[in-house]
């Protein structure tokens, strides 16, 4: 077991994600830097990648490697400690996670699996992707859920162009198809096209009449919990640019060669992309007293306090938070996740004190869609005022996109540090390809 430091309150965060590593980095900058608690940041992963911008890593517009986050040296800096780890286990009434066995590339050992004790716990491990048992997907399909899936995409897509380019005549053509028209789906068919045309541009043989993108969606517009406008928008967007959108089309089974719709037809892909929904890890329904709803979300109360648990929090995609009194409950989204982040360093600063602040308000902020390198679309009614369906759309919208991320960046690094990424991100972007092509 890993025995305590000091008398310090203990605060374990598990989950460096878009909510955890925020929550770890506000923390270590105030209490752990002062000493006055000792904050531990636990993740099964070595680095951290802010998850939007994936789509970007599995179509080689941006090289993982350039912007992830070391967690040890990022702890090492900003007060808190890191260990690494997948957690598997609640014990409450001992206030300990299990942490499994950390693994080699060639399966051998490297840490022996341990106990890590908290007084205060934080669950922020994500969600994953939901096939809604249907057939087919885990055999054929591909995600966009983890870095490691964006790469395994990325080579997927670069072979498959140079086969599609360079194979045996009468070359074939480039199929894909995404499932799932929400705003994942949308972002990575742009960005998709905007790759092949990218590599077009470079030689290959990759014509736009040689490439079909289908986007497959059961809804009757795609973006669906955006305004029809908006929605309207964008399809018009990926019409120009020659992707298929295919609304009311539920899918019946991925196929090795495609996918079936349940009215009988049939779309050929040659890559298939899951990104119809997601749901919680099935492990949270086994932690010791804590209740999960249908996607194994922990239930947590409007100070995202777990039910049924003692000093235990859960945030962002794997906690079922209500939204308010509405009813309703928020969303899986990175921008939820932040507010979160930000409200539970105030709440547990108080909490350790021995107080309680007021309960979580999630203020949305619009939704925001890239649409390819230079383009997005979005809606700012949120922020303008609900009586406006108010949107921006093209570059400034893209600017706008773009600044979410450098949002999450600085609440991580600091503005200062932000100003100097940005410069190496651009000196860069001029002496590189635009895409990552090995
Ligand atoms: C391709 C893509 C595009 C997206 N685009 C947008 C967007 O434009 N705008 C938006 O608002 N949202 C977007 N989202 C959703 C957004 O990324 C998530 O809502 C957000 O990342 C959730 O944050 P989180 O902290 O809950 O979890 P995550 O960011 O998923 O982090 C979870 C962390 O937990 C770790 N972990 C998992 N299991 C364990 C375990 N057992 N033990 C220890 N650590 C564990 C993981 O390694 C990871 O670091 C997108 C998602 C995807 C996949």
């Amino acid at each position: 077991m890993l025995s305590r430091r000091s008398a310090l309150p203990n605060i374990v965060i598990v989950g460096g994600g878009a909510g955890g590593l925020e929550l770890a980095t506000r923390l270590g900058r105030t209490l752990g830097a002062k000493h006055l608690a000792h904050i531990v940041l636990v993740d099964g992963s070595a680095t951290h990648i802010w998850k939007p911008l994936l789509h970007e890593v599995a179509t080689g517009a941006l090289n993982s490697g350039e912007d992830e986050v070391n967690y040890f040296a990022h702890g090492y800096r900003n007060g808190y400690e890191f260990e690494f780890g997948y957690m598997e286990e609640l014990n409450q009434a001992q206030r300990t996670i299990r942490l499994q066995a950390v693994l080699g590339s060639d399966g051998e050992e490297l840490s022996a699996a341990r106990d890590i004790a908290y007084d205060w716990l934080v669950l922020a491990v994500g969600a994953e992707s939901n096939d809604f048992g249907t057939p087919g997907v885990a055999e054929h399909a591909m995600f966009l859920n983890t870095p490691a899936d964006a790469e395994a995409l990325r080579h997927k897509v670069l072979e498959l162009a140079f086969q599609c380019s360079n194979g045996v005549e009468p070359l074939r053509k480039m199929r894909m198809a995404i499932v799932g028209g929400g705003a994942t789906g949308v972002e990575l068919a742009a960005e998709l096209n905007h790759t092949l045309r990218e590599l077009h541009a470079y030689g290959a043989r990759l014509q736009p009449e040689r490439v079909e993108i289908s986007v497959i969606e059961g809804s009757e517009r795609i973006l669906v919990a955006a305004p029809p406008s908006l929605s309207a928008y964008a399809e018009a967007q990926l019409a120009a640019r020659q992707i298929k959108v295919l609304t009311n089309s539920r899918v019946a089974a991925v196929l090795e060669d495609g996918v079936e719709l349940q009215n009988g037809s049939k779309v050929l892909s040659d890559i298939t992309v899951w990104a119809a929904g997601v749901k919680a890890p099935g492990w949270l329904a086994q932690l010791d007293g804590l209740p999960v709803n249908t996607i194994n979300q922990l239930k947590v109360d409007k100070w995202l306090h777990c039910q049924g648990g003692e000093c235990i929090y859960a945030m962002g995609d794997c906690a079922e938070a209500p939204d308010g009194d509405s009813g309703s409950y928020l969303s899986a989204t990175a921008q939820v996740a932040h507010q979160q982040a930000r409200w539970l360093a105030r709440e547990l600063t108080l909490r350790i004190n021995g107080r309680q602040g007021k309960p979580f308000v999630f203020k949305p902020q619009g939704m925001l869609v890239s649409l390819g390198k230079h383009k997005a679309v979005g809606s700012l009614a949120s922020v303008v005022g609900p009586k406006r369906d108010y949107y921006v759309e093209g570059l400034s919208a893209k600017l706008i996109y773009s600044s979410l991320y450098r949002m999450h960046q600085a609440a991580v690094h600091g503005w200062v540090l932000v100003g100097f990424l940005y410069v190496g991100d651009k000196l860069r972007q001029a002496a590189q390809p635009s895409l990552k092509l090995h």
